[in-house]
């Protein structure tokens, strides 16, 4: 590895155009495809579409390759789609399992130490930190990877790490003035309550804090409320969104740079390790600058649990300018937030929803709880004959519940151009959720 630069951990990757960046992603699917030829699990997945690894050796191979997703990996449970023999691998992690089992991913010694602590030190590094700040690991352990990533990342990089996990908000709220951390890996809504924690024992976060970076995991925020956390947090402060998943090999698809973050964007920072395909989730053809498009993803040095064509379901619109950030990466396109899942995406009477424009709504209008809302529909068909969004106002809340409600709906209508029923409940009604929300629920 070259020697950093004033904003890339990695420039000599980082800084690649386009073409530089392909033809490194192209020799490594060839390598793959040598590699995946001996693993006659995958040499079947290939087959079904009529294609066999090697074939990767040609990069217009990849789009005839099936894509892979859970209901495959779970038919091969306990250790699907392992390329190394299990003796080889030093950890699982595993999917969040928030529907059915969950899935395990093996992780050889490289795989973390030569590889995951690479990438996050590189977003790390991307976000503005630097060896010698402090950095508080909210994420949680144990088999979900998002800890350990974090763990890894600020090791690689010289961030001195105190791993907290989760939950103890009192005492993260005290430690965050004691002992002066720079960065906090959390969840947005954990992030909102330690800033409550903090008033409520007489810490004002944005003074007696010295907090400066968050990174921002397992829900995508609105800019309304990243607006509205950052207003409460020391001059400076910045909260990242960040975009992973287990099967890509952790939190480590894309991050925002100081640059993206002003549009709501982030780079696909670690295409030199994971291809990522934005793909039209009916035709399955590549979407282009401005459009919506489901992420794929193929992990290109990952030795115990590699994907190819991982369908992630996550939808995002690639940015109108996808290249060439004032940063310096030139070739790692950006992206916008995950604006939903593919099996959330509804059409009602006609009308494509997202459930991120609801949360847009609800974030911005003044009296409602940002954390907690959902959307009712009297079937998961993509077509629901019925749709009522239901939202929570703050206990401090001194209006009337209807009139929120009303407001919240005309919103929505000038967004959707469409007419939602809204019910308004009482602080505290609806369901939270600690890592992917469900805002779709049937309701009958
Ligand atoms: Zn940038």
């Amino acid at each position: 590895m070259g020697q950093p630069n004033a904003t890339m951990l990695h420039p000599e990757m980082e800084a690649l155009d386009r073409d530089d960046l392909q033809a490194i992603q192209h020799a490594k699917l060839a390598k793959l495809g040598a590699r995946l030829a001996a693993a006659p699990e995958w040499v079947a997945q290939f087959a079904k579409g009529g294609v066999h690894p090697k074939d990767l050796a040609d990069p217009q191979a990849l789009a005839s390759v099936p894509f892979l997703d859970k209901s495959q990996l779970r038919e091969r449970y306990p250790f699907p789609m392992l390329t190394e023999d299990v003796g080889r691998v030093t950890r699982f992690c595993a999917t969040s399992g928030t529907t059915g089992l969950p899935v395990l991913f093996g992780y050889t010694d490289w795989d973390m130490k030569g590889l995951l602590a690479k990438q996050v030190a590189r977003q790390l590094y991307a976000h503005g930190l630097r060896p010698g700040h402090r950095g508080y690991n909210g994420f949680g352990f144990g088999l979900w990877v998002g800890g350990l990533a974090y763990d890894l990342g600020m090791a690689e990089l010289g961030v001195i790490n105190f791993p907290v996990g989760p939950g103890r908000s009192d005492l993260v709220a005290e430690w965050m003035r004691d002992m002066q951390w720079d960065l906090a890996t959390v969840s947005p809504v954990f992030l909102a309550s330690l800033i409550r924690a903090a008033r409520e024992k007489g810490i004002d976060p944005k003074t007696e804090w010295r907090l400066r970076f968050a990174v921002i995991g397992g829900q995508s925020v609105s800019r309304a409320f990243r607006d509205e956390l950052e207003a409460e947090l020391p001059d400076g402060f910045k909260s990242f969104n960040t975009y992973g998943t287990t099967e890509a090999g952790g939190p480590i698809v894309s991050v925002a740079c100081p640059h993206s973050h002003e549009n709501d964007e982030m780079h696909l920072i670690n295409e030199d390790s994971v291809l990522t395909e934005i793909l039209d989730p009916d035709t399955f053809k590549p979407v282009g600058p401005g459009e919506i498009g489901e992420i794929v993803v193929t992990t290109l040095d990952k030795q115990a649990s590699p994907v190819v064509r991982w369908r992630t379901r996550d939808l995002v619109r690639i940015s109108d300018q996808p290249w060439d950030c004032p940063c310096g990466r030139k070739g790692m396109a950006k992206i916008g937030r995950i604006i939903g899942r593919s099996d959330d995406m509804l059409k009602v009477r006609g009308v494509l929803v997202y459930p991120s424009q609801i949360e847009d709504v609800v974030a911005g209008t003044p009296g409602t709880v940002k954390e907690a809302w959902q959307i009712y529909v009297d079937s998961l068909e993509v077509s629901p004959k019925e749709m009522v969004v239901a939202i929570e106002h703050e206990r401090s809340y001194n209006g009337s519940a209807d009139d929120l409600a009303g407001t919240v709906g005309r919103a929505l209508q000038s967004r959707l151009g469409l007419k939602v029923p809204v019910e308004c409940h009482p602080e505290g009604t609806l369901p939270r959720y600690e890592a992917k929300a469900q805002r779709v629920q049937v309701r009958k």
